[in-house]
């Protein structure tokens, strides 16, 4: 199997095999510690992305009807590679976003994750049988697959987000075209090589590459049914429209901006811990990190120092050389996120651990910014209201619980949140009164594990269907309900009144 991350230009995978596509047109993708462009990505012409659509609906009658078996066992195949090639999936994603090694081993874990919960597709395919509904009709429900669909996924997980829906739609006997970030593409096609070598036929599977063109393409084609989207909410909210407005199935996640809520009573270590991992984790480009604390007054202090005195001890450069955070995705996007520390002084919060100091053990071309804690940033400054998606964290100050939930629900997203403390009445009045897709209790991250499926609220997700667990299989089949009558000697002649049960 090759290594798409080596290669001098990313091709598309289309049909079981490289694709350069008919486009001349090509990105950058860079190794964001080095700061300088690898090698290239095609980027898919509308043409381009009909070719691929095209080859994943004629894959698509001889999958689609394939048996369970078949199905199943492919995945088992796929999930047991998966599992025996991960470190150089990591690697993969580590030279592409950036993110520390031990990092972009976690991302592949928690796909394997939705690998594995897919391996449960015989039971999760299972119909429905009411046998004689009425006298003699029996009455069932069978899943299908919804056809071919169109999986569009963002820079920040470029194989997990993949994986979230993929093997899911796969084991429904659906085909795919998934379209990649065009910053770390080849984490997609060495996904879609290795499921070719573990057994996947031809079509079922498409990578293309490129950006807004190739995006529109598949949320206009007649031919793809359904479309699953990850990335930030302006786009989310696009996708969802136009791909609705083609008369498809969608999901689109948004982005997010998730609060963490400290009680006086809390354990302030664990705070202070969790607050650093979720806030620093990933260099904040996590759509769950955590990038406002609301420290209720009393212990506000006191915490603001502990997290500040963690901070101290990250080692922010190179994601081989064993540091804690990595670089960030783009120039443009480093200088984007640094530019909140001067919003914030001018806001009259207060900046108490500025990154831009920070020590890197790096090559200094890379997108460096270090940690960066933000204390008394008013709710009405940019830096609160933005999702910053960078190592950024700031602390809002409150009197308590209730005005703590009114700032969580005044939030446009409503993706993750989280509460420490250890009062489980004021857990337990948080958890129903947030509007908030997932929540953690003393869980800074509460990404849900692969049987419960993954998805915020408000503009952190346009559409019914959460991704995988069970909302991921009904996302991906269509039910068809069978009225049936096989006739009986004892039965039968004619009646023109309207069927009733009896
Ligand atoms: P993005 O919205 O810029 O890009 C996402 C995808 O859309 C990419 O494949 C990109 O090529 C494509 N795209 C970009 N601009 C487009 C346009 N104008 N028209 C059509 N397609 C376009 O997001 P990103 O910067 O790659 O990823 C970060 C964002 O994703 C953050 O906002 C983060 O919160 C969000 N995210 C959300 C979740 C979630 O589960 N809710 C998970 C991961 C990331």
């Amino acid at each position: 199997m090759t290594n798409p991350a080596t290669a001098d230009i990313v091709d598309h995978w289309v049909d079981g095999k490289p694709w350069t596509g008919e486009s001349d047109r090509t990105a950058p993708v860079f190794d964001p510690a080095l700061g300088v462009a690898q090698r290239s990505v095609r980027m898919a012409t509308a043409e381009d992305v009909g070719v691929a659509v095209a080859a994943a609906a004629a894959a698509l009658p001889g999958w689609s009807d394939s048996s369970v078996a078949t199905r199943h066992r492919f995945l088992l195949n796929f999930r047991e590679l998966l599992n025996a090639r991960k470190d150089e999936l990591a690697s993969i994603l580590t030279a592409e976003h950036g993110k520390v090694l031990a990092d972009a081993a976690g991302e592949v874990a928690r796909g394997l994750e939705v690998v594995e919960f897919a391996l449960s597709m015989p039971h999760l395919l299972k119909g429905e049988f009411s046998q004689n509904a009425s006298t003699g009709i029996d009455v069932y429900s069978v899943r299908e697959p919804v056809g071919v669909v169109g999986i569009i996924s963002p820079f920040n997980f470029p194989a997990m987000v993949p994986l979230w829906f993929f093997p899911i739609a796969i084991a429904a006997g659906n085909t795919v075209v998934l379209k990649p970030s065009e910053k770390d593409p080849s984490a997609a096609n060495w996904l879609a090589e290795l499921a070719a070598d573990a057994g996947l036929p031809s079509g079922v599977l498409n990578v293309v590459h490129g950006d807004k063109e190739a995006v529109d393409a598949l949320l206009t084609h007649p031919r793809v049914a359904a479309i699953s989207f990850v990335g930030s909410t302006p786009i989310a909210d696009y996708v969802y429209r136009t791909a609705g407005a083609h008369g498809k199935r969608v999901q689109a996640l948004g982005g997010a901006k998730n609060h963490m809520l400290v009680l006086p009573d809390a354990d302030l270590d664990l705070a202070a811990d969790a607050a650093v991992n979720a806030g620093f984790g990933s260099a904040g480009e996590r759509c769950m990190a955590v990038s406002v604390v609301l420290a209720v007054d009393t212990i506000a202090d006191d915490l603001v120092s502990r997290v500040a005195s963690r901070m101290t001890g990250l080692r922010t450069g190179d994601g081989r050389r064993g540091c804690d955070m990595g670089p960030l995705i783009t120039r443009e996007h480093r200088d984007r996120v640094a530019a909140y520390l001067d919003t914030a002084v001018a806001d009259q919060a207060r900046v108490v651990v500025d990154g831009r100091d920070s020590a890197i053990d790096g090559d200094p071309n890379g997108f460096w910014l270090g940690p960066s804690l933000i204390d008394r940033v008013p709710v009405t400054s940019a830096v609160y209201r933005d999702e910053i998606f960078g190592p950024v964290l700031s602390v809002v100050r409150v009197e308590g619980f209730e005005q703590a939930v009114e700032i969580v629900n005044a939030s446009p997203y409503g993706n993750g949140v989280a509460i420490f403390t250890n009062d489980g009445g004021a857990a337990r009045r948080f958890q129903r009164q947030v509007n908030v897709g997932m929540i953690g209790v003393n869980v800074p991250i509460p990404v849900p594990v692969a049987y419960h499926s993954f998805g915020g609220w408000k503009a952190s997700l346009f559409g019914d269907a959460k991704a995988y667990g069970p909302n991921g299989f009904a996302f991906f089949t269509r039910e068809k309900a069978i009225t049936s009558r096989w006739l009986d000697p004892s039965h039968g002649g004619i009646d023109l009144g309207f069927p009733r049960n009896s």
